[in-house]
């Protein structure tokens, strides 16, 4: 997602108490943003934030937090965070690559990618979030029983996707090809942005969840 470049937007981010600003130096340390030790899950590539905020309102004792690369997309989180503070969620603004210097092994609880960017190139690959090399970084920080939870409306980000699952060492635990129509997979399902817009268009929606 990007939005045109909005004037201030790194202004206000810069000044935001809703983002953490040198999130490496609490590598390990997670604890001492939140004030607690409960649990962190965390959403890579959040855009507008509307899933991560939906799910830490509804899930107060669960710490959240949500990452995202463009300024001008995570100032709207921003300011839907200053109509309505919650106290178990914060922001970054970062490049998704650099996560094994943010969290430490076992810091981080769940991990949710939606909608992901596609790359379609080869050359590109790489820079797909559900490829082997971000499920190597993903290995680092997740405690050991923790799983991944992938939704995107794109049939060969999802193909690709589950090809790493194995070479990658992971393990495929539920899939549905057609989530609005999984009864199961659907049961405590939380809209994104993306899937609200691409769903409505009538376009399937495709959901893993992987484990070690
Ligand atoms: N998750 C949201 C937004 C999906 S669009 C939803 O489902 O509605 C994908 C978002 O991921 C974009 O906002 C993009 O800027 C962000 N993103 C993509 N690659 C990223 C990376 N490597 N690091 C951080 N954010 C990334």
């Amino acid at each position: 997602m990007r939005l045109r470049n909005i004037t201030g937007s790194r202004e206000v981010i810069a000044e935001s108490a809703y983002v953490v600003h040198e999130p490496k130096d609490y590598k390990g340390r997670w604890t001492e943003i939140f004030g607690n030790d409960h649990k962190i899950r965390i959403e890579i590539g959040m855009g507008k934030g509307r899933f991560i905020m939906d799910l830490a309102r509804m899930n107060p004792d669960i710490n959240y937090v949500g990452i995202e690369k463009y300024s001008s997309v995570l100032l709207r989180g921003i300011q839907k965070m200053e109509t309505e503070p919650l106290p178990n969620l914060y922001f970054i603004r970062m490049e998704a690559e650099e996560i094994t210097e943010v969290f430490g092994p076992g810091e981080v609880d769940k991990i949710y990618l939606n909608f992901s960017d596609p790359w379609p190139k080869d050359r590109h690959a790489k820079r797909r979030l559900p490829s082997r090399e971000f499920l190597h970084r993903y290995d680092e920080i997740l405690v050991k029983d923790g799983v991944i939870e992938f939704k995107t409306d794109n049939p060969d980000l999802f193909r690709f996707a589950l090809d790493e699952i194995e070479p990658a060492g992971w393990n495929l635990e539920q899939m549905t090809e057609d989530l609005h129509h999984n009864k199961e997979m659907m049961k405590d399902n939380v809209m994104t942005e993306y899937e609200e817009k691409f769903s409505s268009m009538g376009n399937p929606i495709y959901k893993y969840i992987i484990s070690r």
